[in-house]
């Protein structure tokens, strides 16, 4: 009996972890399909100047167009790409469209905008990303200067402080600028923080959620954004979505934010209109309250 069920139960697992392996194989040969068959694509989110909400830069945001599954979102596909060498196909691809889509902005007459990038861990340890963004500029005809490109890494990339902080260097040396995205969650401490060639905070959805009704929220938002300024970092503000939060961080001196209070992820042709209207006007008119 107990032999019985002990068999059994050994069965359930190995055809869960089989169903597991097997789900992960068909995502992993769908997702080089996806780089074959161009299924791939970024959405831009849009970043403002938390004082006047004049639009500041844009985030790149991979969604994959799968033929049966529709929209797929990156957190579906990015971990499991991590996991195999997949993902420096698929951040080389990001770097490439990104830029071909500054150029394409540029070439349409608007003003150039900054573009944030998010890149892998793996991509900073596998070494190609600082030729990769360089050629990526160079066969789109674009200087640092008018392809403002920002690179977010998170926090666990500061981690390795020797090697990342010698690829960041050289990011910054050919003009891209370095953004910790999520932070607050992982363990940066003071003196990596300070040590490290970086220009940008993220300050992480997690905190920004639970103003203003969150006491310990307010204070450890308050105290990154002193922190960040005291080591001249600009802090930008992740998923704002209500107009409390816009205004608790524009009261704390935050310099941009980004959430669906002002603006959702769209698509390049959304961003044109937006990037147009703003050359109209002197400022933005005020998001959706
Ligand atoms: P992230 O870099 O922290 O990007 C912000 C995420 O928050 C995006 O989710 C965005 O759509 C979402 N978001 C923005 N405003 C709000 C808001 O007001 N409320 C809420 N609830 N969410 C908001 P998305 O696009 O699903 O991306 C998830 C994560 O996937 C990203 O987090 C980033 O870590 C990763 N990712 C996206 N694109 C790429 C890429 O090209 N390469 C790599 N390596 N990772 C990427
Ligand atoms: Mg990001
Ligand atoms: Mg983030
Ligand atoms: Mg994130």
């Amino acid at each position: 009996m107990a032999k019985e069920r002990g068999r059994n139960t050994y069965a359930f697992y190995t055809g869960e972890i089989a169903d597991g392996l097997q789900e992960r194989l068909a995502m992993e040969t769908g997702l080089r399909r996806a780089l074959e068959r161009d299924e791939l694509l970024l959405y831009y989110q849009p970043q403002f100047n938390a004082a006047t909400q004049r639009l500041t830069g844009v985030e790149a945001l991979l969604r994959w167009r799968h033929p049966e599954q529709g929209l797929i979102p990156p957190n579906r596909f990015i971990p499991l790409a991590e996991e195999s060498d997949l993902i420096d196909a698929l951040g080389g691809w990001v770097l490439r469209r990104a830029c071909a889509q500054a150029r394409a902005w540029l070439d349409a007459g608007l003003a150039p905008v900054r573009i944030a990038i998010n890149v892998s861990g793996h991509q900073i340890l596998h070494q190609q990303l600082v030729e990769e963004l360089e050629a990526a500029l160079h066969s789109n005809g674009l200087s640092a200067g008018d392809a403002a490109i920002e690179v977010e890494i998170t926090e666990s990339v500061l981690q390795g402080v020797e090697h990342s902080g010698k690829v960041l260097q050289r990011l910054r040396d050919i003009g891209i600028r370095v953004a910790v995205d999520d932070f607050g969650t992982g363990y940066s401490s003071l003196s990596v923080l300070k040590q490290m060639p970086i220009d940008t905070l993220k300050i992480d959805r997690l905190f920004v959620r639970n103003i203003p009704d969150d006491t310990d929220a307010k204070a450890i938002v308050s105290a990154v954004i002193s922190m960040a300024h005291t080591l001249g970092l600009r802090v930008v503000a992740e998923g704002v979505e209500t107009s409390a939060q816009l205004g608790f961080l524009r009261e704390e001196g935050c310099d941009e934010v980004q959430g669906y209070l002002l603006g959702f992820p769209e698509l390049p042709e959304q961003i044109a209109l937006l990037l147009r209207a703003q050359g109209a006007a002197a400022v933005l008119p005020a998001g959706p309250a």
